[in-house]
């Protein structure tokens, strides 16, 4: 009886808590089928190999994208890290786009830990479906010729989709162009697919294919897939065996980790075909958007779950509309700049959507009467 009540408890907190939390797709609370599949998960010791539901999910994972083996890690940030630490040496170099998480919000830890010098190559400015996004010619053009000056350019690091630029989609043609030339001057290719299934969603392709040409690439179970911990890096056996001693060497060999992973299938298995919501979702708030006064969006820029748009024109900073939001139970992250993100997931329907144009239009109205 006690369970059956905590139970409903849990399912009253993710239908109301969240329901106006723009924050992230990584506020998304677990479902109830993850937390039953949790508390039946078979477990073993992982760093023996030996947990059952790990493997299953390594396994599952694996074939999803077909490459020849997983490594379930803690985060998307170290899933990154050892991509770049099994796959480089120290003092080389790793191309990436300037505003990419793995560049910035990654605590530095490629420099810190793998003695790695970052490229930043600055993608499209234009805007529009292009924005964030680094040309083949560029990554040409960037990496190092052999020279006793030079460091050797080792890997390059791709995101799709790209969360700095408003979550723009790279699409199969533009992924493989990358990846080729790459390839071609003997680079490696690492995806950081945080959202990788927003943008197959988004395109309407198989992840698979959208991934073929990257030698390795990290996905999020903890975002949109809505599992509460968790990220998997998958590659050549050679390089995840690699990865597996690296995740030991940084803290990362878990035990009976089984009762994440058994989250972690159910998000792989049930959380993508929902994500093409969040999308329509992100769309309607997009479009109420732009009919707010003040506030500036490219719409071309929205193609998944996430929305940037800018309120210098509502003469507030991001943390002066967070506060505003604030009034309304609406919550989005703020700082001193004029640049917001909002962020779809499962909690958000079309009636949170609604609620928070309202709730934008009448700070606008305030904003503009001031
Ligand atoms: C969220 C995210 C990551 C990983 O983040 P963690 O919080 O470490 O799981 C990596 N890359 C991108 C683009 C992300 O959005």
């Amino acid at each position: 009886m006690a369970a059956t009540l905590s139970l409903a408890a849990d399912e009253a907190l993710d239908e109301t808590a969240y329901r106006l939390d723009f924050r992230s797709d990584t506020i998304t609370q677990p479902t109830q089928a993850m937390r039953e599949a949790m508390r039946n998960a078979e477990v073993g010791d992982d760093v023996f190999g030996e947990d059952p539901s790990i493997n299953a999910l390594e396994a599952r994972a694996a074939q999803i994208f077909g490459k020849e083996a997983a490594l379930f890690v803690t985060s998307g940030t170290q899933g990154n890290l050892l991509a770049l630490l099994s796959q480089t040496h120290p003092g080389e170099e790793v191309i990436a786009e300037a505003s990419a998480h793995i560049a910035n919000s990654e605590v530095g830890g490629a420099a810190r830990l793998g003695g790695l010098t970052l490229r930043p190559v600055v993608g499209y400015a234009g805007g529009g479906a292009g924005a964030g996004k680094i040309s083949p010619e560029q990554v040409v053009s960037t990496i190092r010729p052999a020279n006793v000056h030079f460091a050797r350019t080792a890997l390059l690091a791709i995101e799709n989709t790209h969360n700095n630029a408003g979550g723009t989609i790279l699409t199969v043609d533009e992924m493989d162009r990358l990846a080729e030339a790459a390839h071609s001057h003997g680079l490696k290719v690492h995806l950081d697919g945080a959202r990788i299934f927003n943008a197959a969603v988004g395109l309407g392709v198989e992840p698979m294919r959208l991934a073929q040409h990257a030698d390795t690439l990290t996905f999020c179970l903890s975002k949109g897939l809505s599992a509460p911990v968790g990220s998997v890096l998958l590659g050549p056996e050679a390089v995840i065996d690699e990865a597996r001693r690296y995740r030991k060497m940084i803290g990362g060999g878990m035990r009976q980790a089984g009762v994440l992973a058994a989250a972690g299938l159910i998000a792989v298995q049930t959380g993508v075909a929902r994500l093409a919501d969040d999308h329509r979702r992100a769309r309607r708030l997009a479009e109420g958007l732009a009919r707010v006064p003040g506030i500036s969006i490219d719409l071309a820029t929205v193609q998944s779950n996430i929305v940037r748009f800018d309120v210098a024109g509502m003469g507030l900073t991001s943390g002066g509309l967070a506060d505003g939001l604030q009034e309304h139970g609406v919550r989005i992250s703020g700082g001193p700049g004029t640049g917001v993100r909002m962020v779809a997931h499962r909690h958000i329907d079309e009636a949170s959507v609604d609620l928070a144009l309202e709730a934008m239009v009448s700070i606008a109205a305030k904003s503009r009467n001031s």
